[in-house]
């Protein structure tokens, strides 16, 4: 039991760790009821946890606590709670693997915010209801960071935000489906409204859109600010906490499949520059979308994300050089890989997605390639 203990807690040394997060130590994959507020489950359930892995003597009932926190976090029912800091809670799906879900953060300060938080869960209601946040954010409209806003409708009276630029797919459904439906595939906007439907797909009739010119400061100058970061689509946003140097980075690529450019209106070149703009942050802890929370390497990871995109772009010119047809290219997988053995409509949904992400490699090529566009690339890519 100790064995997966340690794989799902993330031990760091104090040291390492400049956010003083529970004595220094970053609780991953905590699993919490619905009926327990998180705050408390951190404390002191996992706090006694620690210190018995810091060699600390529990008192007996510290002890019986310890035992209770151990049940919970092997409980999977549940979305997983993480205190990141005293303000910022991450809420992950419990599970993960569906696409249609994200991970996001609750910042428990005044105003209280929520951004992204779409777990997929019907927890998500209880947390909206008791929390009563003030406002609901999202960093770009694909469903499965947006999803939650019905909920926030229904259940708050929160002022909701969104990407200036990703107003149109979230006030009209046809609007949403017809941008992100190539060729007019009737197979794959069959799956989009399906699927937009079932995962709480809401028009939005009160909202305010906001930019990088948006305040979110709320009269304290280390707050919160938002990083324009497009490509992944138009508004794509990130949120920077310049006071504890926290990254919430939305969906930047760092995740499993990414970077993700699979919409005719995603844009790779301003993916790319997105990324560059945020290597430029002094960044201790980026929090994540579909990635979990990465407090080491962050650079290195961002850098791999431009490598990501650098390799494709590398095998969709070698291929083109050996006469492949683009058809072959895009069923061999630019994003997704070989696409040979998925049954309909997957099928058709994962090749549109390859085919749109070959169109945005292609322009890019078009227009001299990626290093020639963005030269201090080759810089950072040199040595890895
Ligand atoms: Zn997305």
């Amino acid at each position: 039991m100790m064995t997966n203990l340690f794989d799902i807690i993330d031990i760091m040394k104090p040291a390492q760790y400049p956010i003083n997060i529970i004595k220094g130590i970053n609780i991953k994959h905590l699993r919490c009821p619905l009926w327990m507020d998180s705050q408390k489950v951190v404390s002191p359930f996992c706090e006694g946890m620690i210190r018995d892995l810091y060699n600390y003597k529990p008192a007996p009932l510290e002890l019986l606590l310890y035992c209770a926190g151990l049940l919970l976090l092997f409980d999977t029912k549940y979305m997983k709670h993480t205190r990141v800091t005293k303000q910022i809670e991450y809420i992950e799906p419990s599970n993960a693997k569906d696409r249609l879900v994200c991970s996001g953060i609750i910042i428990h300060s005044t105003p209280k915010i929520v951004i992204d938080t779409n777990p997929g869960d019907a927890g998500i209601v209880e947390i909206l209801k008791k929390l009563q946040p003030d406002i609901a954010i999202i960093t770009h409209f694909h469903i499965d960071h947006s999803g939650y806003l019905s909920a926030v409708s229904k259940h708050t009276n929160a002022r909701i935000y969104i990407p200036k630029k990703d107003e149109p797919y979230l006030v009209d459904i046809e609007n949403y489906i017809e941008q992100l439906r190539p060729d007019n595939s009737d197979i794959i906007e069959k799956l989009l409204r399906q699927r937009l439907i079932e995962s709480g797909y809401m028009e939005i009739k009160e909202y305010n859109s906001y930019d990088e010119a948006t305040d979110f400061r709320f009269h304290n100058p280390d707050f919160m600010r938002v990083i324009r970061t497009p490509g992944h689509s138009p508004g794509h946003s990130s949120f920077y906490f310049p006071h504890d140097k926290i990254l919430f980075t939305g969906d930047i690529g760092t995740d499993k499949l990414g970077p993700w450019y699979i919409f005719p209106n995603c844009n790779l070149a301003q993916h790319i520059e997105s990324i560059l703009r945020l290597m430029t942050l002094d960044i201790d802890l980026m929090i994540t979308c579909h990635g979990g929370i990465i407090s080491k390497g962050i650079k290195p990871a961002l850098r791999q994300c431009l490598k990501i995109i650098y390799d494709r772009e590398y095998m969709i010119k070698s291929k083109l050089k050996k006469g492949y047809a683009r058809s072959k290219i895009v069923e061999e997988g630019i994003i997704f890989g070989n696409k040979t053995g998925f049954d309909e409509p997957m099928r058709s949904y994962w090749y549109n997605g390859d085919d749109t992400a070959f169109n945005h490699h292609y322009n890019l090529i078009q227009n001299g390639g990626m290093i020639n566009r963005f030269p201090v690339v080759y810089d950072m890519l040199r040595d890895i």
